[in-house]
């Protein structure tokens, strides 16, 4: 029986938060693995399992392919290295170099490999790190990571651990993590960009500006709980500290309003595809998605259930749901399927209504066009609006002079799913609107993409409500200090072990 990497990281993660470290049952699971078992014959088994040592992981992706990546990080990174290539010295600090590696007990060679030493702090854990970049076999791999695991001090890594450990040093905020967390899952041109945006301290940058504010105004108002009364004070010195405060509020309620586009743009704006019975749902989620989700049929009444599919809509990440045909006087089954789809088009931020061009006087299509459409063309133009595209298909049907474009219809577009005639223009507007629903992650102000960003920014701002300097100054101070406390919980310096578990859960073993 053997355990994959990952899946051992996990049951170590998992595991040791149950206080089963050093147990018989924690010491059977480890006995799974090749390494361990060499770890454990070392008698470093047992010890390996402290949050501290030296850690080693495959970094690069599982698989066979043609350049594998291992790093180590951690004070016996030096000596693995020597060990691995027979060598008294490790190679210049930051340069490539090309060593033979061996299995440092049998001297069996193992690979060619490019070797690089990164002595602490320059480096990405800030301790003592080295890189591996063997061939991409299986037998190298494990061959290598098996050898490491032979080097007295060294451990297999868990999950983020080389990135909790740049944490604790020092080398990223908790915001940068955050943003590495999100960069390594990126599926789209748009979340890679905002995610290499947070990765460059952008919001951590933004945070700091902030809390400078705040620590100038208390210092401003403890002078004046401190001197005040001795007039020593200059004038104005409380109004400027509530000018700031005031200008601070301001900017931070227009980042909060701004934070459910960052949330979208993480985990996917929901466009919702609805529409009377056979206009051609189907057919469009299968075009934009470009596989068959959906049973496209002649019969109305095909899709029941919700059909949700994840896709890149012009660089921007969606969730994609076919919806049932919107009709009354069906049967339980299909009338479920109704109740579904409306409960799914509330949930909605983009809605595509899509109508048969060729029947728009049927009383499906004018019933639509009166109880969903209308309702979303006249709502109020305020930021948390749907965003309606209301597509004609079967643009193919009509013949070239018919008038589809009624005036009495709201703005729409023509399209077709079957010749693919009107897509250009659909996947242009679907990208103008997915850019106001996410915001550009090219420009405009860092966006903040978690609900816990949000939480800490609203915690931050309820707290300066109740900086009143006029009233009360002790109390005033005190609401700084808890605003200062909210943003600190943003960027990490306030920490606490959960918040951090849960964010590095998301990564993989290796980084
Ligand atoms: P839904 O019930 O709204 O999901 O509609 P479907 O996607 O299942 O399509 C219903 C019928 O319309 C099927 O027979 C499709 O082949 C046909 N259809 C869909 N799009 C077009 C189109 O652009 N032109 C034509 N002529 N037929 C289409």
């Amino acid at each position: 029986m053997s355990i994959s990497w990952p899946r051992l990281a996990h049951l170590r993660h998992v595991l040791g938060r149950r206080s089963l470290r050093g147990s018989a049952s924690w010491m059977r699971l480890l006995s799974f693995s090749p390494v361990s078992w060499l770890c454990a014959r070392q008698g470093n088994g047992a010890g390996s399992l402290a949050p501290g040592g030296t850690i080693f992981a495959l970094s690069s992706g599982q698989g066979r392919c043609a350049i594998a990546v291992i790093r180590t990080s951690g004070p016996a990174s030096g000596l693995a290295l020597r060990s691995l290539t027979a060598a008294r010295e490790p190679p210049p600090a930051r340069s490539a170099c090309l060593r033979l590696l061996r299995h440092p007990r049998s001297g069996e060679p193992l690979d060619r490999a490019l070797v690089l030493w990164f002595p602490g702090p320059q480096s990405f854990t800030g301790e003592d790190c080295v890189e591996l970049h063997v061939h991409g076999g299986s037998a190298v791999v494990s061959g290598v990571l098996q050898a490491l695991g032979s080097v007295p001090g060294l451990r297999p890594a868990e999950a983020g651990e080389f990135t909790r450990r740049a944490f604790a040093h020092g080398k990223l905020s908790l915001a940068e993590v955050e943003g590495l967390a999100d960069l390594i899952h990126a599926e789209t041109e748009a979340q890679r960009r905002q995610a290499l945006r947070q990765l460059d301290g952008e919001l951590g940058q933004l945070c700091q500006d902030w809390v400078k504010t705040l620590n100038k105004a208390l210092a401003h108002v403890e002078a004046y709980i401190d001197f005040g009364e001795d007039d020593n004070l200059e004038e104005g010195v409380l109004e400027q500290a509530d000018r700031d405060v005031r200008a601070l509020e301001a900017a931070l309620r227009s980042h909060l309003w701004d934070a459910r586009r960052g949330q979208r743009l993480r985990s996917g704006v929901h466009v919702v595809v609805t529409g009377p019975p056979n206009a051609g749902k189907s057919s469009l989620v299968n075009l934009l998605s470009q596989k068959p989700v959906s049973i496209v049929s002649p019969e109305p009444g095909t899709t029941r259930d919700v059909l949700e599919t994840p896709v890149d809509l012009a660089g921007f990440p969606a969730l994609l749901s076919d919806t049932a045909g919107l009709r009354e006087g069906v049967g339980a089954a299909e009338q479920e399927g109704v109740r579904r789809a409306r409960q799914r088009l509330e949930q909605a931020d983009i809605i595509l209504g899509v109508l048969d061009a060729s029947d728009l006087a049927s009383p499906s299509s004018c019933s639509f066009l009166n109880t969903v459409v209308a309702p979303l063309v006249t709502q109020s133009p305020d930021s948390s609006r749907q965003r309606l595209l209301l597509l004609l298909n079967k643009s193919d049907l009509l013949s070239t002079n018919a008038s589809a474009m009624d005036t009495a219809l709201p703005p729409h577009m023509l399209l077709s799913c079957r010749t693919g005639a009107g897509l250009d223009n659909l996947l242009q507007a679907l990208k103008t609107e997915l850019a106001v629903v996410c915001g550009d992650p090219f420009t405009g102000a860092p966006v903040l993409t978690r609900a816990r960003h949000q939480h800490h920014l609203q915690g931050c701002l309820d707290a300066l409500g109740h900086f009143q300097p006029d009233t009360d100054l002790a109390l005033a101070a005190e609401a700084l200090r808890q605003a200062r406390r909210h943003l600190s919980h943003l960027t990490g310096g306030g920490g606490t072990e959960e918040i951090l578990d849960l964010i590095f859960q998301d990564f993989c073993v290796g980084k």
